[in-house]
């Protein structure tokens, strides 16, 4: 029994050890500083626990052309959307190539050391079309990326501390720990549950589908940086806490959380959630309807499409669960997708996003068929508060 191999075939840790965590800081006490954005704090996370290997820090120029134009890193290995280091124009002036930076959060703390191996334009107008399908700049991803400074910085990092404020730090498990979880279970097969939703039935149906086929099931939510409209990450992790408590097999299911920041790029973010789940040491991964999308720039399959474009066993490495919109059908009395129930849509209980929330609003449950009856009490109290 063997996990799978990491992407790119090394698992990579850019985190210090103490001795040498203790002199580069002080080593960085005399260097210059450059505070990072929300997302890059989150990516330089990601990158040094070994979520994003085979990167072991923001990305150059080769790699980042690469990226946008074909989804590969420039040695060719499957990577779909770039890692980057864009900071004010301003500061990126006075910044030079071979020059040391230490890397600081919004408060001043330092979090890495990195050496500028290079500095080059950030092309925008190459990023926004490739990566996210449209320039319009309602779209939350595009919106950033906008909003980012017109050079990049490339280099490798070395991380003293990439978070000093981490959420859910008990479930917050990095790749490595992952791995030794799902080894100690004797799991080597492990499919990944992308969620930064509360789970509902039809969501709940699929990870138990998927867990039929596995040894054992990884809810994942992503609790890096999401939009402001999303459901906070604290009020998800109550949900799923009580869900995998009252209806999961405990010696089954693992739930840890993963701070990545959300691009909302659907198709090209669909392959860097799988990239990223096998690093975690999963081999099957779940893409529903509407993967990592937004509002309606992308078609509702499209982020299953997207990986007939690669020799999936070969280059991405982790089996994609493809799965048809699914709901409760009154008649079956089950959750069915369309390919496998053949009543019409007066069968099914779907109620609209809209409907939801006005239902939770007026401290009402959604039907038991579409929502557990203890998420959606916290769900209650979360949208009665808000
Ligand atoms: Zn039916």
């Amino acid at each position: 029994m063997s996990l799978v191999a990491p992407h790119g075939g090394k698992l990579v840790n850019r985190i210090l050890e103490s001795e040498s965590a203790r002199s580069a800081t002080q080593e960085a006490a005399s260097l210059p500083s450059l505070v990072l954005s929300p997302r890059e704090q989150f990516d330089l996370e990601m990158i040094s626990i070994g979520a994003f290997s085979p990167l072991t820090g923001f990305m150059g120029n080769a790699d980042f052309e690469s990226v946008c134009k074909n989804s590969r890193l420039a040695n060719g290995t499957v990577w779909p959307i770039p890692v980057v280091l864009c900071p004010s124009n301003q500061q990126a002036e006075k910044i030079q190539v071979h020059q040391k930076l230490a890397l600081k959060d919004a408060q001043g703390r330092l979090l890495a050391i990195m050496t500028v191996s290079e500095k080059y334009r950030h092309d925008k107008d190459l990023e926004i079309p490739n990566v996210y399908r449209t320039q319009d700049e309602a779209h939350p991803g595009v919106a950033q990326v906008k909003k980012q400074g017109d050079t990049c910085l490339a280099g490798e990092v070395n991380v003293i501390q990439a978070n000093y404020e981490p959420e859910f730090p008990e479930y917050r498990l990095p790749p490595a720990k992952t791995r030794e979880a799902f080894a100690a279970r004797g799991w080597s097969t492990v499919a990944a549950f992308q969620t930064r939703n509360p789970i509902h039935r039809s969501h709940e149906y699929l990870t138990k589908c998927a867990l039929e086929m596995t040894d054992g099931l990884l809810i994942h939510p992503l609790v890096g940086e999401t939009k402001s409209d999303d459901i906070p990450a604290n009020v998800r992790m109550d949900c799923y806490k009580t869900l995998v408590e009252g209806y999961y097999n405990k010696d089954r299911t693992m739930l840890t959380v993963m701070p990545l920041a959300m691009r909302y790029a659907g198709p090209r973010e669909a392959i860097l959630h799988a990239l990223i789940r096998k690093n975690y040491g999963c081999t099957h991964f779940i893409v529903g309807r509407d993967h990592a999308g937004v509002g309606n720039y992308y078609g509702t399959y499209d982020a299953q499409k997207i990986f007939d474009q690669f020799d999936v066993p070969r280059e991405i490495g982790v089996t994609i669960l493809k799965f048809e919109h699914t709901a409760w059908c009154k008649a079956c009395a089950a959750v069915v997708s369309v390919k496998t129930c053949p009543h019409g849509p007066d069968q099914k209980v779907a109620p609209s996003g809209t409907k939801v929330r006005e239902l939770l609003k007026a401290g009402q449950r959604p039907p038991n068929e579409f929502s557990r009856p203890e998420v959606a009490d916290i769900l209650i109290k979360w949208a009665q508060s808000v």
